[in-house]
């Protein structure tokens, strides 16, 4: 059944990955140059809302400026995995073992430390001043994600026996990440993690861990942009409804569309129901295949943050991976989101100012801080 499920999805490429290499291929440099240089902020448009905010602003929390240079409007990375093997190289969606170790050590040691993608999209990003968030994502419940040999010990080789392992080592690196599972009640697809007698006890192993679980949809199909309302919905529906089947009182409210392909509807991404299912995201995923906007700022683009299409970024080692990305992050730290150690402010230089969603700031009941070199301009 393993090979069945891979081999489906290994062989097809995401539509919106090429597209979004296209788009990006060839005029790079002036992307980055409207990122440096765009103008403040419209009036937010008329994008639904997504968090449950605080009813009143929390206090500003001191910041070194000798110390620290924060950068709350720069980029963060959120990394799409899919199954992980034990081979030297990356084929497909297949990702070799090492190379995840090695990415996993590689954002420590670059400051990197997870957040959930649950905090990222409501603005409550909390990692130490100086660190920047990184988001893991693993797509289509692979056994390689989550597998347990013949003496029924997790795999040291699976992602989440990798992750486990990396957290016991480096206490301060947490346990987060959101799995968006296929799951299956019956038998004419694979269980999650495809290992039926552990299938329960994965999924609840991933909860109590600190992991989340995202809404896949139940068939992941390719044509979801052809298909009508009532077909969306079932697929949306039907999805939170086999997760509950594994953890009833689990509340979905992530999705990632398989391929990044979305629906005609795209209304039909943010809520829904079918057959006494309803279903509510807070953020859709795409598939590929460029760094996410910090929350509260803008993107490659120009365009504010839309937590219903949220970029992702692929593994690998050409164009617009995770090695391109998390590099050129590197060599130009403008790009890169730099914490300022306090989850209730988004503190950014004077020059990065004008990337800064005031509007969504306020709605969300965050402050803005304003500073240059090592002096505070202005708050909100
Ligand atoms: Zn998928």
């Amino acid at each position: 059944m393993r090979s069945a499920r891979s081999f489906s999805v290994s062989t097809l490429v995401p539509a919106s990955l090429l597209c979004a290499a296209a788009l990006t291929s060839g005029c790079h440099s002036s992307l980055l140059a409207r990122f440096h240089h765009a103008k403040a902020a419209p009036a937010e448009n008329a994008r639904p809302k997504v968090a449950a905010a605080p009813a009143q602003s929390l206090p500003m929390l001191p910041v070194d400026f000798t110390k620290v240079q924060p950068n709350e409007a720069g980029l963060v990375p959120i990394l799409e995995y899919h199954d992980l093997v034990m081979t030297a190289k990356t084929t497909g969606y297949q990702y070799p073992v090492a190379a995840f170790r090695q990415d996993i050590q590689w954002l420590y040691d670059h400051n990197y430390r997870p957040v959930s993608l649950d905090d990222y999209v409501n603005g409550k990003i909390d990692v130490p001043a100086g660190m920047s968030p990184v988001i893991l994502t693993f797509d289509d419940a692979l056994r390689g994600q989550f597998n347990y040999t013949t003496d029924g010990k997790i795999d040291p080789n699976c992602a989440v026996g990798i992750l486990d392992d990396f957290h016991a080592k480096h206490p301060d690196w947490p346990l987060k990440g959101t799995f968006f599972v296929l799951t299956n009640v019956g038998t004419t697809l694979p269980p999650p993690f495809y290992q039926k007698a552990y299938a329960q006890g994965k999924m609840d192993y991933l909860i109590k861990d600190g992991f989340e679980v995202g809404n896949h949809t139940i068939h992941h199909l390719i044509g979801m942009r052809h298909w009508p309302d009532a077909r969306v919905e079932a697929e949306l529906a039907g999805a939170v409804a086999n997760i509950h089947s594994y953890l009833p009182s689990y509340n979905v409210d992530t999705l990632a569309l398989p391929y990044g392909v979305f629906p005609k509807n795209k209304k039909l991404v943010i809520s829904g129901s079918s057959g006494g299912q309803a279903y509510r995201n807070i953020c859709a995923l795409k598939a590929g295949a460029d760094p996410a906007a910090s929350p509260m700022g803008k993107d490659f683009y120009g365009h504010p943050f839309d937590p219903y299409y949220i970029p992702r970024i692929i593994p690998g080692a050409g164009k617009y991976t995770i090695r391109y990305w998390l590099d050129l992050m590197e060599k130009d730290k403008n790009l890169k989101y730099v914490s300022d150690g306090d989850p209730n402010t988004f503190t950014v230089s004077a020059i990065a100012k004008g990337q800064m969603n005031l509007p969504r700031l306020q709605k969300a009941h965050l402050h803005l801080r304003v500073y240059n070199g090592t002096q505070v301009s202005s708050t909100t």
